[in-house]
């Protein structure tokens, strides 16, 4: 076992760092010491807990311009909106400082002789199997709301962002959180499988938490099945944007540019098949391909940058295979459909029109800057169009009748549905999946809820 992980920079294609991976005496070693940490941990009062969340926003803003950096460099996303994950990890430390008491406060029961209550306690310590594309992000979306709960973390961030997993654990310690109580593990990409099931085998570990694809997905949901833990999944998604016949086709089409391109279109919320009204959709189609065409692509670490390269060669070839195979089941190309030629996994920003079921743009998650646009004949056949996916994570409806968005919205499945607006996370929203999207909530009520033992109390 071990072996190296190497960082990338994207933009230019350059290996930047090598790091070594655990050995299993190392892995070991520091599962104890997060077990211990986590005991430890579970007895500090919620509220005290909750401040320590609140000092957590003030260091991530102190410490923004080093975590954005490192993620430009690692995964290239362009630096503003790496300023924006981090400043929205401090949003969120500063909800769940405010709101995780109450949310966890004892709940009482009336029941006839007894004294009864239900208390959310702590589930222990959480496997947080985490994906590069929002390198802060999706740690932080995890780990406050489970710190506060009164849970450790052991977390095993993305290989290619190793810099980023080792910074957020000193940061944490930064913040006032015990040493060992996140700990990242550095394990190298062919142990992953192995060590990660046995991580999620050992008595010590509690639950396990991905985000990642639905191979990853799987791989973990089966190996807390075998092991009877609970396990939150947030995988993939082919979230439909979908354009009625009474939308504001201008306003519909700016959203889009932003609801599909936004972190260089690798997000799993990201809006990945435009479903247009066929009276709209001409209209529609120009004014998106000129919105696509404007973006500005380049170097991640200029501001005016709104489009950086893909985080891996490897995802870039994926893209460009989906067009490819996707033209040749009959799309039609209507703008970008190359890699960029040059240094770095830049790929053109695409549009595809005349998509449907049956192409690798329609059928599969496309984690790039790659848009499929569908034409559908009326609202019965947008229903089935959106429908028509293994996935089920967000949905944007866009109309002049907010009540008829809602009530389309009902027909299909996701776990989030947004009229006139772009499917985003909040910290006061549940965040998650249906289908093949996975199960499980994250943030707000629920997801601080997810990894706590829901305990009965009954006392005469
Ligand atoms: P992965 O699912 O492979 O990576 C996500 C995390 O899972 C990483 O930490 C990875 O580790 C880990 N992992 C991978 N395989 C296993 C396994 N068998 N057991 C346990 N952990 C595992 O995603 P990729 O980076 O390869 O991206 C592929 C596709 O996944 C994307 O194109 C996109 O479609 C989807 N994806 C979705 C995301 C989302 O937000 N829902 C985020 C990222 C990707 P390691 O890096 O060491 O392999």
């Amino acid at each position: 076992m071990s072996g190296i992980l190497q960082t990338v920079d994207p933009a230019t294609g350059e290996p930047t760092a090598t790091y070594e991976g655990w050995d299993a005496d190392r892995i070991e070693t520091a599962v104890a010491r997060a077990h211990a940490a986590s005991r430890a941990w579970a007895l500090v009062p919620v509220t005290e807990r909750a401040a320590r969340a609140d000092r957590l926003a003030q260091t991530l803003r102190e410490h923004k311009d080093h975590l954005a950096s490192l993620a430009v460099a690692e995964m290239g996303k362009p630096v503003g909106e790496a300023e924006g994950e981090v400043e929205k990890s401090a949003v969120t430390a500063e909800y769940y400082a405010r709101q995780g008491p109450g949310i966890l406060a004892d709940e009482r029961v009336e029941i006839d002789g007894a004294q009864a209550w239900v208390a959310y306690e702590p589930a222990g310590l959480v496997l947080a199997v985490m994906p590069w594309n929002f390198p802060v992000w999706q740690v932080m979306r995890f780990a406050i709301p489970s710190l506060v709960a009164g849970n450790g973390v052991l977390l095993k961030h993305a290989s290619n962002v190793t810099g980023s997993a080792l910074a957020l654990q000193d940061l944490f310690v930064a913040a006032g959180f015990p040493e060992h109580l996140v700990t990242t593990l550095v394990i190298a990409d062919t142990d992953v499988p192995d060590v990660t099931a046995r991580l999620i085998d050992d008595d010590r570990v509690a639950a396990v938490t991905l985000t990642g694809s639905n191979r990853a997905g799987a791989a973990v949901g089966s190996a807390a099945g075998r092991a009877a833990k609970k396990s939150v999944l947030e995988l993939g998604g082919s979230d439909a944007f979908v354009v009625l016949d009474d939308a504001d086709v201008e306003v519909a089409a700016a959203a889009a540019v932003k609801a599909r391109f936004t972190n260089s279109g690798q997000s799993c919320v990201c809006a990945k098949r435009f479903i247009v009204a066929a009276s709209v959709a001409d209209a529609f189609t120009a004014a998106f391909v000129a919105g696509v065409e404007a973006l500005r692509v380049g170097d991640p670490r200029e501001r005016q940058t709104q489009v950086g390269p893909l985080a891996r060669d490897d995802l870039r070839a994926a893209i460009h295979r989906q067009v490819q195979e996707s033209v040749a089941a009959g799309a039609r190309l209507l703008t970008g459909g190359r890699p960029l030629p040059g240094d770095g996994f830049f790929y053109q920003p695409t549009v595809l029109g005349d998509t449907g079921p049956g192409m690798p743009a329609f059928d599969e998650e496309t984690f790039g800057p790659l848009a499929a646009i569908a034409v559908a004949r009326d609202d019965e056949d947008a229903v089935r169009l959106a429908n028509a996916t293994p996935y089920g994570l967000g949905l944007s409806i866009w109309t002049a009748d907010p009540s008829r968005g809602v009530a389309l919205a009902r027909r299909i499945t996701s776990g989030a549905a947004f009229v006139n607006a772009i499917v985003a996370s909040d910290p006061r929203l549940p965040f998650g999946g249906t289908k093949r999207s996975g199960h499980g909530r994250e943030l707000a009520a629920a997801g601080i809820r997810e990894f706590t033992n829901t305990r009965t109390y009954w006392v005469t």
